[in-house]
C-alpha cells in the first residue's frame, strides 16, 4: 500500500523505538520525568518561549490554549478552512464557550484588512474578539506557508486590536524548513505555539505547546483537567526528541517528493492541480466524463494508493515513510485511471 492519506501514517523507525524502549522515566504529572523535561527545554528553545507543556495530541494543545487564552463569551478568529474549527468536534466552543468566527482565507492564509473588517468595536454589546488563531504550515489549505512579512503583519494588526495570536504549528517544522526561517522567528510575531511529533516528524505520540511561563504555568491546570496529565510519559517524549534531532532536515525530501508527485499528476488529463504546492501537503480535483473524486480514489485503492477525499477535494501527503519510487508508482497509477475515464 502506497499511503498518501497523511503524514500521520508513519511507524516509528527502529532507531527511533530503541531510543524510546531504553528512555529514562519519571512521573511527568508530578513534573519528575526527566525525558519530558529535556523534551521541553529543547522545544522551549527552539520556538523561543519561556515554557513548555507536553501534551498526548496537538488537538489537546488547540484545546488548552484556547481555554487558557480566553473567556467564555468571548470570540476567536480562525480562518476558514482552520484545523480548530473543521476536525476538532468543536472543543473550542463546548470546553472554552468562545464564537468561533471565520476569515475568508486563501490557501487557508488571510490578510490583516481581514482581521480588521471583522471586528466591530469594543462595546457593551459585542462579544470581544481576544484571540486569532494561524496555522502553519495550513492542513487544509494544502501545506501552505505563511512568509514571516504575512505573518507578522496579520499578528500586529491583531495585537494592536487587543488579541492575543496562537499558532497551530503541527506543520511548523515543514514551514521552517520550506521557507529558510527559523522557527523562533516565525513563533515571534505569536503568544503561544505548538508543534506536532506525530506529523512528518514521524513519532508515534506527543504534541508541545509553548508560551510565556506564567501562560504555560495556566495552561497545565487544563492539561490536567482534560485528562491530558500523564505518568512515565518520557517513553513518547524520547521518540519527540529523536524525532527533532533526525527527522527535521529530511522534511526537504518530502518536500522534494511532493513536487514530483504535484508535477507527475498535473501532466494527467482531466486532475485539476493547483500551481502553488509549498510543502508535503497536495489538494486537487478531478474533472473528466465519468470520473469524480470519489471514483476516483476507489479506482486508486484497486492501485494500492491511499488518499483521504473531503467532498470533491482530494489530499495527499508524503512523508517518511513514501518513496521517490512510490511516489512515481502513484502517478503512473493516476495515469491509467483517469485514462480508463476518457475511454
Ligand atoms: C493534525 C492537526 C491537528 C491535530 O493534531 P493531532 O495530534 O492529530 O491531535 C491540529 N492542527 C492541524 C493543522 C493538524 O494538521
Amino acid at each position: 500500500m502506497i499511503n498518501l492519506s497523511s503524514d500521520t501514517q508513519t511507524k516509528p523507525t527502529a532507531e527511533m523505538r530503541a531510543t524510546m524502549m531504553n528512555a529514562e522515566v519519571g512521573d511527568e504529572q508530578a513534573g519528575t520525568d526527566p525525558t519530558v523535561n529535556a523534551l521541553l527545554e529543547k522545544t522551549a528553545d527552539l520556538l523561543g518561549k519561556e515554557a513548555a507543556l507536553f501534551l498526548p495530541t496537538g488537538t489537546m494543545c488547540n484545546l488548552v490554549a484556547v481555554k487558557t487564552h480566553t473567556r467564555p463569551g468571548q470570540t476567536i478568529l480562525v480562518d476558514h478552512l482552520a484545523h480548530v474549527l473543521r476536525m476538532e468536534t468543536g472543543g473550542a466552543a463546548l470546553a472554552s464557550g468562545v464564537i468561533v468566527e471565520t476569515l475568508p482565507s486563501e490557501f487557508g492564509q488571510f490578510t490583516a484588512q481581514a482581521v480588521k473588517d471583522a471586528l466591530w468595536p469594543r462595546s457593551n454589546y459585542s462579544p470581544p474578539a481576544t484571540l486569532l488563531c494561524v496555522e502553519q504550515t495550513h492542513n487544509f489549505g494544502g501545506g501552505s506557508v505563511w512568509t514571516l512579512e504575512e505573518l507578522t503583519a496579520v499578528s500586529e494588526t491583531a495585537r494592536d486590536l487587543e488579541m492575543a495570536v496562537h499558532m497551530d504549528g503541527a506543520r511548523l517544522m515543514n514551514a521552517v524548513v520550506a521557507s529558510g526561517n527559523s522557527a523562533a522567528d516565525f513563533s515571534a510575531v505569536c503568544d503561544t505555539v505548538w508543534l506536532d511529533f506525530t506529523k512528518g516528524l514521524g513519532a508515534p505520540i506527543g504534541a508541545v505547546l509553548a508560551g510565556t511561563a506564567d501562560f504555560i504555568n495556566r495552561a497545565r491546570r487544563y492539561k490536567h483537567m482534560f485528562g491530558g496529565a500523564m505518568r512515565q510519559a518520557g517513553i513518547a517524549a524520547a521518540g519527540c526528541i529523536y524525532a527533532l534531532d533526525h527527522h527535521v532536515d529530511r522534511l526537504a525530501e518530502d518536500h522534494a517528493n511532493m513536487q514530483l508527485l504535484a508535477g507527475g499528476l498535473r501532466q494527467v488529463p482531466g486532475l485539476i492541480v493547483p500551481d502553488r504546492v509549498d510543502t508535503n501537503i497536495l489538494f486537487f480535483e478531478v474533472a473528466a466524463e465519468g470520473m469524480d473524486a470519489a471514483l476516483f480514489e476507489a479506482a486508486m485503492r484497486e492501485y494500492d494508493v491511499q488518499m483521504v477525499r473531503l467532498g470533491e477535494r482530494l489530499r495527499m501527503v508524503t512523508h517518511l515513510d513514501v518513496s521517490q519510487q512510490e511516489i512515481a508508482e502513484a502517478v503512473a497509477a493516476a495515469g491509467e485511471v483517469m485514462a480508463l475515464a476518457a475511454v
